[in-house]
């Protein structure tokens, strides 16, 4: 086996093995049978949608928490309407089979999980229509951090995000990652820790898999769903969370590169990580080269939310292993 050779060295896994169980097409695999072919069409035009969740163990209450699943149910629907698919499960039964899943699997402990709708068919040509899915979802433990808390430095890429005319932006499609995973390695090649990835028309998109917020004074801005950005749930959240922190719900317009060298305060928001500061662009330090303090709020009130810390949005949560009504 090979593994990719370009320049930058490859960090630490913040995720560690897979765990055993994993759900496809309603039965329950071991993860070591949970493969699919060289022949399958996704393999070779990445015709497919998943999604990314996150489950939070709270040692207070010994209870796991799933955070906003059925909304990422909802977005992996809403991906494959775009591609002409239809998900064989409802995002309420998704949300079910994920706790299952974590259930069977005995996950205590922080986990990621990743659902895949795929062309598992052994079809070549190139198309949507005709072509046998399989759907599958299988998670792993997180094991280490994804941030630096100090933040992190970005280069704004050269490498634009693809328009939607190209490939539908708001959908989270498997083949739409490969430009995000070229604008990593060449910042990372470059020595910076992300790439933040401008639309074609010149507008700041996002970064490789995250949306953007800036601080400019009072005001908070992201850029619109127009602009050729993932509707990412955190973003959501986030917008909700500084509009009950600030009074005033943050501006949703095209960002302009210079402004992200004049802004207060920078931060990535996604899954994974929750919150990103972004303290230097482009050797250009943000505010004053630290992670802003309603930055770092965010952050707080985005973990404590997703561990259930509190009834503080207790309906972005929903538990694993004790039965409640289920998040709105
Ligand atoms: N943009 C892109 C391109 C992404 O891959 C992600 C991660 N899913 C996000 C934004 C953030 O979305 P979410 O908050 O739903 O994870």
């Amino acid at each position: 086996m090979h593994t990719t050779s370009a320049a930058p060295v490859a960090p630490a896994s913040a995720f560690g093995p897979p765990f055993p169980w994993v759900f496809v097409d309603g039965e329950w695999v071991d993860a070591d049978d949970a493969r699919v072919s060289v022949h399958a069409n996704a393999v070779s035009y990445g015709t497919g949608t998943f999604e990314g969740i996150r489950a939070t163990w709270s040692p207070e209450r010994e209870e796991l928490y799933l955070m906003a699943a059925t909304a990422h149910y909802r977005r992996l629907h809403r991906s494959a309407r775009v591609l002409g698919l239809q998900v064989p499960l409802t995002p309420e039964e998704l949300t079910a089979t994920t706790a299952e899943l974590l259930r069977r699997n005995e996950v205590r402990a922080d986990a990621y999980l990743r659902p895949l709708y795929i062309l598992t068919g052994e079809d070549i040509p190139v198309r949507m229509h005709g072509i046998p899915t399989r759907l599958s979802i299988a998670a792993w433990p997180v094991v280490g951090h994804m941030i630096d808390p100090r933040g992190i430095r970005a280069t704004i890429s050269a490498r634009r995000r693809a328009p939607d005319v190209a490939v539908p932006s708001r959908a989270k499609l498997c083949g739409g990652y490969i430009g995000p995973a070229i604008a990593k390695t060449e910042a990372a090649a470059a020595g910076y820790d992300e790439a933040l990835m401008l639309n074609v028309d010149g507008g700041v998109a996002e970064a490789t898999t995250s949306n953007v917020f800036m601080r400019r004074g009072d005001e908070w801005v992201t850029p619109a769903v127009t602009e050729d950005i993932l509707e990412g749930i955190t973003r959501d959240q986030v917008m909700t969370l500084l509009a009950e922190r600030t009074g005033r719900r943050p501006t949703e317009r095209r960002i302009q590169p210079s402004e992200l060298l004049l802004c207060d305060e920078l931060l990535l928001c996604g899954t994974a990580a929750l919150i990103v500061p972004v303290v230097e662009v482009d050797g250009r330090r943000i505010g004053d080269g630290r992670p802003g303090a309603a930055t770092s709020t965010l952050l707080e009130d985005l973990r404590a939310i997703a561990r259930r810390a509190g009834d503080r949005h207790a309906e972005w949560t929903s538990p694993v292993y004790t039965s409640e009504e289920g998040e709105a």
